[in-house]
């Protein structure tokens, strides 16, 4: 057996390597003194996300921010870059969604068993939370890659011997529970994660704060260093991901106080949380040294949102390897060598000809058939337009604005038909997203005769390969400015899937009209009023649907092609984590 060394990348045969040592409950072989230190007590880049979706099966993730964690974990093992991650068990998950036959979203929690693919490390760590001493332990996921690189992530939990049975809950639901909950979640995450990380001995150079949840960490992070704001600011890197105040977490002081005490005065606190509310962003924003947001037009939003804070930009991406399908992954490594760990070589995508690009479309496509026809029951055709739409369900994404106006749908579409698939699950507390939901089942009964339509239960990270993969058309219909940057479409992109998007997040970057894709709707600074803007993206669904869209793809093939390739070429050369990180890498952690 040949292993690699995790800091150099040296192949080694782990009988005769001379350097050898166990990490976080790992055994680990190196080619050097040099690498052996340096991966024991080198610096280390801590990031930090309450959801991290390092697996489908583990579900640790809601959303968008989880996946981008997970894709973030992925791309720094196979650059070999010396970070460690830390989030919470979530022991019972999110939410598994079923749906009634009228489209009642029920939901169940999501038991899952940490020891299936992680190991419990014997340190701990303890809190005082509500006046009661809360220990936390940390489970140790590998994320291993073919460079050598991996990465540990620690998934903290309460679930420990000796606590209070309540506070053994705190770890349990992802997004779960009330405020209270949520401040208690936000403490084992940032405070119980920083300590955890020094009990381990772990070296820290910076701390990445993923989205706000965690900016707890910075507390802590004061009290150790004397209230001495610079240093902690040297030590912290924040990226925001919310454009919306309304968005951001916020906690009374009330609560605040009788949940955590001693950690740092109050007055202090207030003067970087917020003086009427603990505003979790702000708290980030005042003690990093480096802000950025996930695109260019959320960076202009959050300096917004923030005068006089030097918020920069680092466009986020998608994990090029993990979210191609095996039969892109084939052809990609047919023609374009070294395109996983170096997604940039993706710009020769024309190297590839047109007919194996098709075919394995064609396969994917055909794998996506026959999931839906297994799940929902739907028999759909492979030669059909395939539409799909799948995110979370909540109101801002506008899951239904296909159906807005059912005649000029059925006009689109009655010569040259289309299908849609649709899969998301709303929050359990997001009455408008369920809402949605329900809308869609409703349709999918009013057009039983004109369109065929299918709802895939339970939307995972596996469901999303699979969508992302075998349509023909990636559906994306934000109300901006919500979408800070979405990443679906990026997912799409990588296996050849077209992008039809509202001009919002990501795609303002991406899209080059009719060359990577089509917009809907005008670009996000045309002075419009909200009802014009309105009936121009409807123009635009139906307009370029009949006109555009369908006629490419049924009746000029080579061109509809030869966009397939563009949205590799043009779009997922770029828009990639790996690209990501090493933005992160020169910009924020050197
Ligand atoms: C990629 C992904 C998302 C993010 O989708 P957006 O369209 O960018 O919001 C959400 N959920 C899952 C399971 C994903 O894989």
């Amino acid at each position: 057996m040949i292993v690699k060394d995790p800091v150099c990348g040296m192949p080694l045969d782990p009988e005769k390597a001379n350097f050898k040592t166990d990490f976080l409950a790992k055994q680990y072989y190196f080619d050097s003194e040099y690498c052996m230190r340096s991966f024991i007590d080198g610096p280390k880049i801590a990031y930090f996300s309450m959801e991290i979706g390092v697996d489908s099966n583990i579900p640790t993730y809601s959303g968008g921010l989880g996946v981008l964690a997970g894709d973030v974990i992925r791309s720094g093992a196979d650059l070999r870059l010396p970070l460690i991650a830390v989030t919470l068990l979530s022991k019972k998950g999110y939410l598994r969604q079923k749906i009634t036959s009228d489209g009642k979203q029920l939901e169940y929690p999501e038991e899952w068993e940490p020891s299936k693919f992680m190991k419990l490390l014997p340190q701990t760590t303890t809190l005082k939370i509500s006046g009661r001493i809360v220990k936390v332990g940390a489970w140790v996921y590998e994320q291993e890659s073919m460079t050598g690189g991996t990465i540990p992530v620690l998934f903290l939990t309460t679930d420990v011997e000796g606590n209070d049975p309540e506070d053994r809950g705190i770890t349990d639901f992802l997004y779960g529970g009330d405020e209270a909950y949520r401040l208690k979640q936000e403490i084992v995450l940032g405070i119980g994660g920083q300590r955890i990380l020094e009990a381990l001995n772990i070296n820290v150079k910076k701390y990445h704060m993923n989205e706000g949840h965690s900016s707890l960490l910075t507390l802590e992070l004061l009290r150790r260093n004397n209230l001495d704001a610079d240093k902690v600011k040297n030590l912290c890197v924040f990226t925001t991901h919310t454009p919306v105040a309304a968005a951001f977490d916020k906690f009374l002081y009330d609560l605040f106080s009788k949940t955590l005490e001693d950690e740092v005065p109050l007055n202090v606190l207030k003067d970087y949380g917020g003086s009427d509310r603990l505003n979790m962003t702000l708290l980030a924003l005042n003690l990093s040294k480096y802000t950025n947001g996930v695109t260019e037009e959320h960076m202009e939003y959050s300096r917004k949102l923030f005068p006089g804070y030097h918020i920069q930009e680092i466009t986020n991406g998608v994990h090029s390897h993990y979210w191609t399908c095996p039969c892109f992954r084939e052809l990609f490594n047919k023609y374009i060598r070294g395109w996983a760990n170096e997604p940039e070589l993706l710009v020769r995508v024309d190297v590839i000809p047109d007919e194996e690009i098709w075919e394995a479309h064609q396969k994917a496509k055909q794998n996506l058939l026959d999931f839906i026809h297994e799940k929902a029951g739907v028999t759909m055709d492979s030669n059909t337009l395939t539409i799909g739409f799948a995110r979370r369900a909540t109101e801002y994404k506008r899951a239904t604005i296909i159906f807005s106006d059912l005649e000029r749908l059925k006009e689109a579409q009655k010569d040259q038909k289309i299908q849609l698939v649709f899969a998301g699950k709303a929050h359990p507390k997001d009455v408008m997203g369920k809402k949605l939901i329900e809308e869609i089942y409703e349709y999918i009964e009013r057009l039983k005769n004109d369109v065929k339509i299918a709802y895939l239960e339970n939307y995972t990270m596996e469901i999303a390969a699979k969508l992302t993969s075998g349509v023909d058309l990636w559906l994306n219909t934000p109300l901006p400015p919500y979408e800070a940057s979405g990443t679906s479409g990026m997912k799409a992109a990588h296996n050849g899937v077209i992008n039809f998007s509202v001009l919002d997040g990501w795609w303002i970057e991406g899209c080059v009209e009719g060359l990577t894709g089509w917009a809907i709707g005008p670009s996000p600074d045309a002075i419009v009023s909200e009802e014009d803007r309105r009936k121009r993206e409807l123009n635009d669904i139906y307009g370029k649907l009949q006109y555009l869209i369908l006629p490419s793809f049924y009746e000029t093939r080579d061109a509809w092609i030869n966009m397939m390739k563009n949205s590799i070429g043009k779009v997922a050369y770029y828009f990639n984590t790996h690209r990501m990180m090493q933005k992160y890498a020169s910009d924020a952690y050197l």
